[in-house]
């Protein structure tokens, strides 16, 4: 497959970074990416991802777009209160970017559904707001051996890693799960804060799927907004990972 005269002038700009090249250009056009929620973090890096020529785009959400989404949820504007989410995406997102092919899955993740949901893509990008989606978007990551970049934001603050089957910690070794139930108020966001992480787990989903440049790997950046600081924690696997750890890969 090539690329067209539209599409070489479209992505004229990340082209002809070193390394990356028409060749980098090609793979991302092949490629198809697996994000998790419409919301604050899949607003923004769905119309990274489709604006750098990703191939295909697979994002699946089941809520309504409501008031409360707008100061971050930017994919969604003030006449699409009340439209499904998916449905608000995929009209921006066809017109923002008609090489790449979205599909909207109107479908909660969960333990039936997401193994087959995440199917034929190979990157998997968290836009989830819920530690438990999380945990069964890590588990299928992990069983399918599909890359897993995470991402996190609660106030000013967000958190990113990007999690390598058989190669890096997984979510649940440095979350693991203590049964602890979050509260059932919907945590505060500053509206930039997952354009922010979103923004970082775009370039990771880039980098990844050219196999190009340094991925955020065994690393957990934590980015903190009220002292406008970056930090990094260099995470490791846990051996007895009840996903990830040595009984469970070697079944
Ligand atoms: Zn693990």
């Amino acid at each position: 497959m090539d690329l067209t005269k539209e599409e070489l002038l479209r992505y004229s700009r990340q082209i002809t970074i070193p390394g990356f090249g028409l060749q980098g250009q090609l793979k991302l056009k092949n490629a198809g990416v697996f994000i998790a929620g419409a919301g604050g973090l899949g607003s923004i890096s769905s119309y990274y991802l489709a604006a750098a020529g990703v191939g295909r785009l697979r994002i699946v959400d089941r809520d309504t777009v409501d008031y409360s989404n707008l100061n971050r949820q930017i994919i969604h504007w003030t006449g699409d209160i009340g439209s499904y989410k998916t449905d608000s995406a995929i009209r921006k997102l066809r017109e923002f970017n008609p090489d790449c092919a979205i599909e909207a899955v109107r479908e909660e993740i969960n333990e039936d559904t997401c193994e087959s949901l995440v199917a034929d893509c190979s990157i998997i990008v968290d836009a989830m707001d819920n530690m438990p989606a999380r945990r069964i978007l890590n588990a299928v990551s992990v069983k399918k051996s599909i890359p897993y970049i995470y991402g996190g934001v609660h106030q000013l603050d967000g958190m990113v890693s990007t999690f390598l089957p058989g190669k890096t910690p997984c979510l649940e070794c440095i979350f693991p799960d203590t049964g602890f139930a979050p509260s059932a108020t919907p945590p505060s966001i500053l509206g930039p804060v997952p354009g922010v992480v979103a923004s970082i787990q775009s370039i990771e989903a880039i980098k990844i799927l050219l196999d190009f440049e340094t991925p955020l790997a065994g690393r957990l950046l934590c980015f903190c907004g009220t002292d406008m600081t970056f930090r990094e924690f260099k995470i490791k696997r846990d051996p007895e990972c009840p996903v990830c750890g040595k009984s469970k890969t070697e079944d």
